[in-house]
This record gives structure tokens, C-alpha cells and sequence, in this order.
């Protein structure tokens, strides 16, 4: 049905960025993050692509953590000229959260480049800078919940509440095959708990052919449910 690959947050658990590719060639990027840390190992991880901005069609977001959000100014700027879907309230946070973001990235690149002349190193630019992100934002589309989206005329987007932040949503992609029937695939972005003050409590995803599930710590929580259980 698709192709899924992993261009992020698989093994580290920030730069979360999936890519979906249908067999009719429509790829699909869910979520957009940075990597925010220091290892050494993932010191370019921010800076490359492990495909062509150029050629995703839609990109979907999930929420507006910089960890699923963070360097969509970035895919903007190499070349990603199409919609940003994501929910309305995401789309408003959106536009704090990159702008902020931007901020720290032109601040940083000042502190970098000191240390890249001690060393002899050529500077680099910064990975995105506040026109960058505020250029990105025409490019956003805010839906509500609960409603399928037309993206195109074989695939749709329904969000549902994943009370996780303000406007955080699982993602269902209803993808038409050529028998007239559907694929469903699920991403779950990341999930909030239930009966917490103030947010909403998750909504269970629809039924789903596939799934995406993020699973921060889940090899632990797993394995202690996995030993609970005896
Ligand atoms: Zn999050």
C-alpha cells in the first residue's frame, strides 16, 4: 500500500519526521521536527534531508512541539512549496513556537561560529532565521477535529483529540485504492493521559488498517506490563 520511512525520532527520541510514499508516487512527510540535543552523532542531523523537500507533496502535522515542528521553516526554505495541515490551534501555536524557534537558531549560529574561528572551521548559517519561519506560515492549513479533510481526490485527513497540548492530534489518512475501497493509516503523534486538569482526555483513533505509534519509553512501559503480567 505504502512505503514508511523513518527520518527521525526512531532510536532518539526527538526529530520526529516519518515519510510515507503511496505506491502512486504521493509522499506524504508526517511531522517535522528538530533534533534538540547535543550528542555529537547527530550534530548534521538538523541540517540534512533524508529525501528531497522538493518532492513531498503534503505535509502533515501532529502538534506544535518543536520536537514534531521544528524545522518545518527549513523544509519550507529548500523547497517544500505545499500545504501545512495540521489543526487550527496548532496552526496558531505554530506560528509562536517557529518564530521563537527562529530566534534560538539565529542566536545559537553567533555562539557556533565563535567556536567554528577558534578552530579554524568555516562558519555555517543559521538553520533557519525568523523571515524564514514567518515565510513558512502561509503555507499552514488549520482544520478542525473530527472532520475528514479532502487532501486530494484519493486521500483524506481526520484529526482527533490526542490531549497531549493545546490542538495535539492523532492523524488517520484515508487513501482511496483503485477496487474504490480504503486504506486507513494511522500516525498517533504523542499521546497525553487521561484525566489531567485543563486538556481534554485522548480520543481513540478510528479504525485503522496501519499504524505509526510513537512510543517514547514504550520498550520500558512494555516491558513492565510484559512483567505485571508475569
Ligand atoms: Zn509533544
Amino acid at each position: 500500500m505504502a512505503k514508511i520511512k523513518f527520518c527521525g525520532a526512531a532510536q532518539t527520541v526527538t526529530g520526529s519526521s516519518h515519510l510515507v510514499t503511496l505506491d502512486d508516487g504521493t509522499n506524504i512527510l508526517l511531522d517535522c521536527g528538530l533534533y534538540q540535543g547535543n550528542e555529537e552523532k547527530y550534530e548534521n542531523f538538523n541540517r540534512e534531508w533524508g529525501f528531497n523537500p522538493e518532492e513531498i507533496d503534503y505535509m502533515i502535522l501532529s502538534h506544535a512541539h518543536i520536537d514534531h515542528s521544528g524545522r518545518i521553516p527549513k523544509l519550507s526554505k529548500d523547497g517544500y512549496k505545499g500545504d501545512i495541515i495540521c489543526t487550527s490551534a496548532t496552526r496558531d501555536l505554530a506560528s509562536i513556537m517557529l518564530m521563537d524557534s527562529a530566534y534560538i537558531q539565529e542566536k545559537d549560529v553567533v555562539y557556533l561560529n565563535r567556536r567554528k574561528e577558534r578552530l579554524g572551521l568555516k562558519p555555517v548559517k543559521a538553520l533557519y532565521t525568523i523571515e524564514d519561519a514567518r515565510n513558512c506560515m502561509d503555507q499552514f492549513v488549520g482544520i478542525g477535529y473530527n472532520r475528514w479533510y479532502s487532501v486530494n481526490d484519493t486521500i483524506s485527513v481526520r484529526f482527533r483529540d490526542s490531549g497531549h497540548i493545546l490542538g495535539s492530534a492523532s492523524v488517520t489518512l484515508r487513501i482511496k485504492k483503485e477496487d474504490g475501497y480504503y486504506n486507513y493509516l494511522g500516525f498517533t503523534g504523542d499521546i497525553g493521559r487521561p484525566d489531567r486538569p485543563i486538556l481534554r482526555n485522548p480520543v481513540p483513533m478510528d479504525d485503522l488498517d496501519y499504524l505509526i505509534c510513537e512510543s517514547t519509553y514504550g520498550g520500558v512501559r512494555l516491558q513492565r506490563k510484559l512483567n505485571f503480567l508475569g
